[in-house]
């Protein structure tokens, strides 16, 4: 079985199915599928939706399915690397997809650099990175990357998947997460995130370490956060503070 491109097949028709219909609640007019493989997940979805739109990198993959999938005029598949692919194009779609585990973040930021392209996302991923994603602050899966997924979508797992329902199975067990897009100005996301990425960057050290640089070691021993640590910290908290350092003056890098 190939390992290459992170490809893990789904099996479990329970699963698909389930995936499915998270995606599509209700008929869709056009889902995004990202990584569509030998087409697993790629009919349970074409049933719920009027059109399909695949993204696939594996030559082999997309000759198969453009093979099995003849025909049938609401499928079309794109032979490219999802992550050269601008998603607003699509929009407004649903997306979905059992994520090659190896870019999932990657992906994820992709997803979210497209806001307002799309209504829904469900990605199967690697379970430690669903719960990354929707963790809260004091949670010790919380980080940057929860941080930049609750600032654009409101994130819940909705259930987990074990290595047997995968040929051949990954080495980790994996879940499944809904994201629903929040509204938020893309140049004001940017800006926090940049900043989020900065307080995260050495977690264990203080808010204090990892700002100062940009802010001005005076300007940040003024704010009562200083001797936090960015995971210390909730995304109104941090954004709080964002807010602060802001009207101080731009940052200085
Ligand atoms: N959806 C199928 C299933 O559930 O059986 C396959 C899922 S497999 C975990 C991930 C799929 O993503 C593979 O088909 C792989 O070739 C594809 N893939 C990997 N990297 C990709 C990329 N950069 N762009 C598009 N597809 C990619």
């Amino acid at each position: 079985m190939p390992r290459k491109f992170g490809q893990h097949f789904l099996r479990d028709q329970a699963v698909l199915q389930r995936i499915a219909a998270a995606a599509c609640p209700e008929t869709e007019p056009l889902v995004i599928e990202i990584g569509p493989g030998r087409g697993a997940l790629t009919r349970p979805l074409l049933s719920r939706c009027e059109k399909l739109i695949a993204i696939e990198v594996d030559p082999e993959m997309v000759l198969h399915l453009e093979r099995q999938m003849a025909g049938e005029e609401r499928f079309s598949v794109r032979h490219q690397d999802v992550l050269k692919v601008d998603l607003r194009e699509f929009a407004p779609c649903v997306i979905a997809g059992n994520l090659p585990y190896y870019i999932s973040s990657p992906i994820a930021s992709l997803v979210f650099a497209a806001a307002g392209a799309w209504k829904r996302a469900v990605f199967l991923v690697q379970k430690e990175v669903a719960m990354r994603m929707a963790a809260q602050q004091g949670s010790r899966d919380y980080g940057y990357l929860s941080v930049m997924t609750q600032v654009h979508a409101t994130a819940t797992i909705l259930f987990t998947v074990p290595p047997s329902a995968f040929s051949p199975p990954p080495k980790v067990d994996s879940a499944v997460i809904l994201l629903e897009p929040k509204v938020v100005d893309a140049e004001y996301a940017r800006r926090f995130l940049q900043f989020a990425s900065r307080s995260f960057l050495h977690k264990r050290k203080m808010l204090r370490n990892n700002l100062s640089a940009f802010y001005g070691k005076a300007n940040l021993e003024a704010q009562p956060e200083a001797t936090l640590r960015a995971e210390q910290l909730s995304i109104a908290q941090l954004e709080a503070l964002f807010a602060r350092l802001s009207s101080l003056g731009p940052m200085l890098s």
